[in-house]
């Protein structure tokens, strides 16, 4: 951050008075700049044995495969994020979400939540960020192709759950990049 969004002056990194750690401050108006991570919320949409993927249409990691997930939007919950991430990326409907994956991811800065959640019905499509969207079979999912190492986890989580019978939430860091598979 170069100049103030409130002002236009530039801006400067300094601790401010109280605080422990460096923040941008506006020169000008003294409005203090805090960033802080951004929650991607996502779903992994279950219809039968099979799960829903989407073919991203948009960089990064064009091409590559992922759930259906994306940056919050102020004034959303969680649950709703990922419900219209899903339904923008998949055009895909999606009820009883349950939190499943938590990955806090702090060399990127961000947090990623994906919910279980079930497809009451068959119908979906490629939204505008997406290629192509697939329900697939465990054994039909591309490993080398996914877009993101949460995703890779995510699915790798769930199919080792569902032969146990039983589905627990995780919640990890992943404290530098790591394969997406
Ligand atoms: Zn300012």
């Amino acid at each position: 951050m170069k100049f103030c969004s409130d002002c236009g002056a530039a801006v400067s990194l300094t601790i401010p008075q109280g605080d422990n750690r460096p923040r941008y401050v506006c020169s000008s108006c003294n409005v203090i700049h805090y960033q802080n991570p951004r929650i991607v919320a996502g779903c992994l949409p279950v219809y039968g044995d099979k799960v829903l993927l989407c073919k991203r249409a948009i960089e990064p990691r064009y091409g590559y495969w992922t759930l259906p997930a994306g940056f919050m939007e102020n004034g959303e919950s969680c649950e709703e994020g990922a419900a219209r991430e899903t339904e923008e990326e998949a055009c895909a409907e999606v009820t009883n979400l349950r939190l499943y994956t938590m990955f806090s991811l702090p060399h990127i800065d961000q947090v990623h939540l994906f919910y279980l959640a079930d497809m009451p019905n068959e119908h979906y499509a490629p939204g505008s960020e997406s290629l192509l969207t697939q329900l697939l079979l465990e054994e039909e999912i591309p490993w080398d192709e996914l877009a993101f190492p949460t995703i890779g986890r995510t699915l790798r989580y769930f199919f080792a759950d569902r032969k146990e019978g039983h589905f627990a939430m995780r919640s990890e860091a992943l404290l530098r990049p790591v394969r997406a598979n």
